[in-house]
């Protein structure tokens, strides 16, 4: 089987085709950044009207470079939520409106089962079941995962998400938006320990998370006489050691409570290389090991929406009845979707 696979739930428009048989064909990925600089955040208005700009242009950009005509394409599966209203609704339309000229089903995708599955295209994939750690930019959760569909949250973020606090902190260090990446090569310049800023909920016995007083306690650092140009990088790598060393101890307590050997890393923030050399060395010394996405597959795209819809698809499943075209679900919990029919 071969799926088509749309993402426009936030600032970046993805397309991918994903062949059951022979893997990931393709992806062609356009990243509205620069549009939504200027603002210091996305402007949901512009990024639906980008979307509309951009889909059909990588679209065909995507079927020369496979090779593949539309006729070659046996389903559709689109980013469905969670994520901006306007926004899902340009891919769901697109996704609905081609399913229906073709005479293809088209099948709507939770944008954070594409995220959590991504690992499973990379060369070494996991087997279920697996602990899996969602770090992006509007999610941070730790769950038990035994299978497509098959999640229980173990505990998530109290308040910012991961992405969140390193885009915030970024912007009050000065480095524009969207700051996580250039927060993380700031850090490498510096060194942790000069500043000493908390590592919220800790010890707090569970595996929920708490980032907001971190940007806070940057704020306050940020704003003490003195701080300085010189002091900016120090600062970054204390807070990257502070997020780091809480998501690293509540994913390896994660482990321990379900005594599973797997951990999959997610998201965005799983692009963060101090993350994943921390991450490798705790489940390193616990015998279990790590599974990352590969880099460009972190931040939002095509192909995670491609092969969550193409596992789906192979599990039996159709897409919705008339009634449900278009229906995207801009607020949407990952645990409320259930398996595909025919999985176990
Ligand atoms: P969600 O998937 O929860 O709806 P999203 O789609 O906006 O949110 P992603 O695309 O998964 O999130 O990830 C984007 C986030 O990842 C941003 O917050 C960005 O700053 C962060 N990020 C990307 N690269 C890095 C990095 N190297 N270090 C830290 N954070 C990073
Ligand atoms: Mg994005
Ligand atoms: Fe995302």
């Amino acid at each position: 089987m071969r799926i088509l696979g749309i993402e426009s739930s936030c600032d970046e428009t993805g397309v991918a085709i994903y062949d059951t048989e022979r893997g990931l064909l393709g992806h062609r990925l356009h990243s509205q950044v620069d549009l939504h600089a200027a603002y210091g955040g996305v402007v949901p208005e512009l990024a639906s009207r980008d979307h509309i700009r951009r889909l059909p242009v990588l679209l065909r950009e995507l079927l020369e470079h496979t090779g593949l005509s539309l006729a070659g394409i046996d389903g559709i599966a689109y980013t469905a939520g969670p994520g901006l209203a306007g926004a899902l609704l340009v891919g769901s339309s697109v996704a609905e409106a081609l399913g229906v000229s073709l005479g293809i089903p088209a099948l709507p995708v939770h944008h954070l089962e594409g995220h959590l599955l991504s690992p499973l295209l990379s060369a070494t994939p996991p087997d279920f079941p697996f602990v899996a750690l969602l770090v992006s930019g509007g999610h941070t959760q730790l769950m038990r995962v035994t299978g497509v569909g098959g999640y229980t949250l173990l505990g998530e973020t109290v308040d910012d998400a991961a992405g969140e606090a390193f885009d915030k902190t970024a912007k009050l260090i000065g480095l524009g938006y969207p700051g996580g990446p250039a927060l993380a090569r700031l850090a490498q310049a510096g060194a942790p320990g000069r500043f000493k800023l908390p590592r919220p909920m800790l010890h707090s016995k569970d595996f929920d998370f708490s980032f907001s007083g971190l940007k806070t306690a940057v704020l306050t650092a940020v704003g003490t006489p003195g701080f300085c140009e010189a002091d900016k990088a120090d600062l970054a790598a204390e807070f990257q050691a502070a997020a780091v060393e809480v998501l690293v101890a509540k994913s390896m307590a994660a482990l321990r409570h379900t005594g599973l050997k797997q951990l999959v890393v997610a998201g965005g923030v799983g692009a963060n290389l101090a993350l994943r050399s921390a991450l490798d060395q705790a489940a390193l010394r616990r015998k279990a090991r790590v599974f990352y996405p590969e880099l460009e597959l972190c931040t939002d795209n095509g192909a995670m929406i491609a092969f969550a819809g193409a596992l789906r698809f192979m599990a039996g499943e159709r897409g919705a009845d008339a009634d449900g075209c278009f229906a995207v679900r801009p607020r949407w919990n990952l645990m409320d979707i259930a398996a595909p029919v025919g999985a176990g």
